[in-house]
């Protein structure tokens, strides 16, 4: 835990935590996960972009910031990636080919894009609840749009757990860094959601996330007006926290991105697929340019079947081999995950997983 955070925590006291906190036991636990899975072949968490649109401009983010003006009149946006919401029949064929699959430990409803925006939403949140494919149904928003009633909805409906990306709080920094000026319209919709968590006892959790000064000093005094601005809202709700994310470097900004090189493989690419809004499946949920697809949902019988794939395998492989020649989105990836380090601890152990039977690609 970093010095501002202590900060925050002592002097405030307020509740704010690093998003990836990890004491010693969970970080076992969760390298015994993913151990378990690349064994199994199976995954731990599924991210299902239900669309790739967003109502917001945010500086740090390339689809909506580099991109803006530049898609083509297909919906094209330069980078290989289509603009859509994720229909209702797509969602439904993936919910079926996840059978195969153990339940999974968390499904993430949200991708590159706000998933509030595509209108069958909560019916895509009811179904997978129905079929029971995960523990728990996360939900990352901007929370332009999370009125009360939609909250209620979607609650009932069966998310679990809610991610606010409010990042900052001054109505002029807001528009100035997120590219609209609905500063106050979020601020009042999480405000009423907390209520709500209040007033009815919601087993829900929410996470209010404020970036933990990246990019820019400026983040650092908003995360601070941040946590102060829900002090007092959130002292007795024991499952609603402030959160300080770390802004990732994927997407290739300024100087960081031309300094950093990747030291570590990634936890990520072996326990969790991102399905793009169109169908595409990709083997990490950053893969803004699609470079790191491995198959399509309707060329699979099962999900699984994709865990096998040979692009995935080669993918790992360069992953635990720090060779970037095949995966070179992940070479300036400054994404540090909480067992990284034991990954490459592990390396041949997990060479040894992956390659039971495909030698070949070490010789095609
Ligand atoms: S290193 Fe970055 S881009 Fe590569 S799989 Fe991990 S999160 Fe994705």
């Amino acid at each position: 835990m970093n010095e501002y955070n202590n900060k925050m925590k002592m002097n405030l006291e307020i509740k704010a935590v690093p998003a990836d906190a990890c004491n010693q036991e969970k970080k076992d636990e969760r390298l015994t996960h993913i151990l378990d899975a690349i064994r199994d072949r199976q995954l731990l968490a599924l991210n299902i972009e239900t669309t790739s649109f967003c109502n917001l401009k945010c500086i740090f983010c390339r689809m909506h910031a580099e991109r803006v003006g530049k898609t083509d009149e297909k919906g094209q946006s330069g980078g290989g990636k289509i603009k859509k919401h994720m229909s209702l029949e797509l969602f439904k064929k993936i919910m079926e080919k996840c059978r195969g699959l153990d339940r999974l430990k968390t499904l993430f409803l949200h991708g590159l894009g706000e998933p509030l925006l595509n209108p069958h939403l909560v019916e895509m949140v009811r179904i997978a609840k129905t079929c029971d494919i995960a523990e728990k149904i996360t939900l990352i928003t901007n929370a332009v749009l999370l009125k009360q009633q939609l909250f209620r909805e979607l609650v009932a409906a069966g998310v679990d757990n809610f991610r606010i990306s409010l990042d900052v709080i001054d109505r002029d920094q807001y528009r100035k860094i997120k590219g609209a000026d609905v500063g106050e319209v979020v601020l009042k919709n999480i405000d009423d959601c907390l209520v709500e968590i209040k007033n009815n006892s919601l087993p829900v959790s929410l996470s209010i996330e404020c970036m933990e000064s990246a990019v820019d000093k400026n983040y650092a005094d908003e995360s601070e007006k941040i946590t102060e601005y829900f002090s007092e809202k959130i002292r007795r709700l024991p499952k609603v926290d402030v959160r300080l994310v770390k802004l990732v470097n994927w997407n290739e900004r300024g100087e960081r991105y031309e300094k950093f090189q990747r030291k570590f493989p990634c936890e990520q690419a072996f326990y969790m697929l991102m399905i793009h809004s169109d169908g595409d499946v990709s083997m990490c949920c950053k893969d803004d340019r699609k470079e790191l697809l491995i198959g399509t949902v309707s060329s699979v019988d099962s999900l699984r079947d994709l865990l096998s794939s040979e692009k995935l395998i080669a993918m790992r492989k360069a992953l635990l081999l720090q060779d970037y020649s095949l995966i070179s989105a992940c070479r300036h990836c400054d994404l540090r995950t909480s067992v990284d380090a034991e990954l490459l601890e592990k390396k041949d152990f997990l060479l040894g997983f992956l390659f039971p039977v495909k030698k070949s690609l070490d010789n095609p």
